[in-house]
């Protein structure tokens, strides 16, 4: 999609609803300036109006889901829509009030400081990012730049074809207008180009959202949201009480873990799991420093600011989730009083994550029996793809191919995924060659042929996922206007596990080079 032409004729149809801030509480002050908001839910605000607007990419399959035409995506009216640049006269924009815990540490008020709600459509709230201060945005500007947006554009769209539950994207487009960023914190600022995005969720409510009130002791305002939040999300739930507020919780827990387990699968590394970036929804939200997993790697984060401490490292992820619930489970105490309920969904989330990634791990090797060997071989499976810097995409897919009855032969299915595979030899080959052996034999506990296990197999292990530098070459593309690396990784990726012959090469280990360039293994939150 290199070129939009556009339409001025073409009126949008579109009749944004507005449930969220017509059930909930504004904020009474309506400047827009940044302070704290006690005792509302939202700020009305109104999005800045850029230079220059200027649409890159829509993303074809929301389009469909929201009921845009084409006519209506290539028109002026939907790139003043989607850049904030006028205001539909359904749309009532706010921006929401949350805090969070963030590395640990509760933060006080955080809320939308860089993202304008425009209100939903067929029951999915719109939401700008990038497009203007708002009350929540803390001495910053409100804006944000391309490199980021395009990172969260690709990436929201990839997950969803990969089966994980995320925010969506719309579209994603320039302002025109410049936004200064210091990158690595080290004091070198430059000027970026300025981008909104489109996001697209059924709620953007979060974790924070609930925290902010329990912090401020505003139990009235607490219990208002969550029957907002049970009655609009969880209406299976019944009618909001007291044990309704902890089925609420239960429901959570269940879809943060669902959610994280999937990430485990694919090798995506949030990078922030502060709770105010945790969906009540489950659903992957706010990409910022994120990554996908090269080399397999428990304790890799692709975040700089967390690189000492590695909290959201890859395999402390689901820790992570579950001290996220603690936050939660505090902030939702006032409106139960009783803490044991609590601690018995918490305790069986540790349960359940030992054995529902046990279950993802057997289905990633192509195993449908439960044994009680399995544990033991994906512990060892994990020990030998750390000990040997593998790629996990590659590993797996490739992985597919084995042949149980070979099984001395192993290590060669899966060589290509070693990043140094003169180091496979002595006691790391025999390791693997043991694992193999181990395999093949618990293999033939199955009663599928190896066609079957390879289409299971090829079911949940991607061929294609958005590695690190693919963005990278994207958006370094992107900033000398040449946008066509997005609109094909753009449709690249909406068949993840699907074998593509003409995109082989991105089938393919990291090349050397962006070991440790920044944007392709180095991220900050700078965006
Ligand atoms: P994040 O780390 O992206 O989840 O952001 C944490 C908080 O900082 C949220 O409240 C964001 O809205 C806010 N924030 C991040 N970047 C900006 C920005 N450029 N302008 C205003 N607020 C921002
Ligand atoms: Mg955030």
């Amino acid at each position: 999609m290199s070129s939009y032409k556009y339409e001025p004729r073409v009126i949008l149809k579109s009749h944004l609803t507005n449930h969220f801030t017509d059930h909930l509480i504004a904020d009474l002050n309506k400047e827009n300036n940044q302070r704290q908001v006690v005792e509302s839910m939202f700020s009305w605000v109104t999005p800045v109006k850029p230079s220059h607007p200027k649409l890159i990419h829509v993303s074809r399959e929301v389009q469909q889901e929201l009921g845009f035409s084409q006519g209506e995506v290539t028109s002026t009216k939907f790139l003043d829509f989607v850049t904030g640049n006028s205001i539909l006269k359904t749309s009532k924009p706010y921006a929401m009030c949350y805090g969070g815990h963030q590395f640990g540490h509760w933060a006080g008020q955080l809320g939308d400081g860089r993202a304008i709600n425009l209100g939903e459509i067929n029951g999915k709230t719109i939401q700008l990012k990038g497009a203007g201060p708002t009350p929540y945005s803390r001495n910053a500007d409100g804006f944000a730049v391309l490199r980021s947006s395009i990172r969260e554009y690709l990436c929201s769209e990839a997950m969803h074809h990969l089966g994980v539950p995320t925010t969506r994207a719309l579209s994603l487009s320039l302002t025109g207008d410049l936004v200064m960023r210091d990158i690595m914190y080290d004091g070198n600022s430059a000027y970026e180009k300025g981008a909104i995005t489109s996001r697209v969720a059924r709620s953007f409510l979060r974790f924070g959202n609930y925290e902010i009130f329990a912090a401020r002791n505003d139990i009235k305002n607490l219990r208002r949201l969550v029957h907002y939040t049970i009655n609009t999300y969880f209406p299976a739930l019944g009618k909001p009480s007291k044990e309704v507020y902890v089925c609420f919780f239960q429901a959570i827990t269940n879809s943060t873990l669902e959610m994280i387990i999937h990430w485990q699968r694919v090798g995506f590394v949030h990078g922030v799991m502060n709770t105010d970036n945790m969906s009540v929804l489950g659903l992957t939200i706010d990409y910022g420093p994120y990554g996908w997993l090269e080399g397999f790697d428990l304790d890799w984060t692709p975040n700089t600011t967390d690189r000492q401490h590695k909290r959201y490292r890859y395999g402390n992820q689901p820790n992570i989730g579950l001290w996220n619930l603690y936050q939660l489970a505090n902030a939702l105490y006032p409106l139960v009083e009783e803490a044991a309920p609590f601690e018995a969904i918490l305790e069986d989330y540790k349960t359940c994550f030992k054995t529902k990634s046990q279950d993802m791990m057997r289905t990633k090797l192509g195993l449908q029996r439960s044994k009680k060997i399995d544990q033991d071989l994906i512990a060892q499976l994990e020990d030998n793809l750390q000990a040997s810097e593998t790629d996990m995409t590659l590993f797996f897919r490739q992985l597919s191919f084995f042949k149980a009855d070979a099984p001395v032969q192993g290590i060669q299915f899966v060589s290509e995924a070693f990043y140094r595979p003169e180091e496979i030899q002595g006691t790391l080959k025999e390791q693997w060659d043991l694992w193999f052996t181990r395999y093949a034999s618990r293999l033939k506990d199955e009663n599928i042929n190896y066609q079957q296990r390879r289409k299971r197999m090829n079911l949940v292990n991607p061929k294609y996922v958005l590695r690190n530098y693919m963005a990278q070459l994207a958006i370094d593309k992107a900033e000398k206007g040449d946008y066509s690396l997005i609109e094909e990784f753009y449709e690249l990726l909406k068949k993840p596990y699907d074998e593509q012959p003409h995109s082989e090469q991105w089938f393919a280990k990291r090349p050397e080079w962006a070991r440790h360039k920044v944007g392709c293994s180095v991220l900050s939150c700078s965006s």
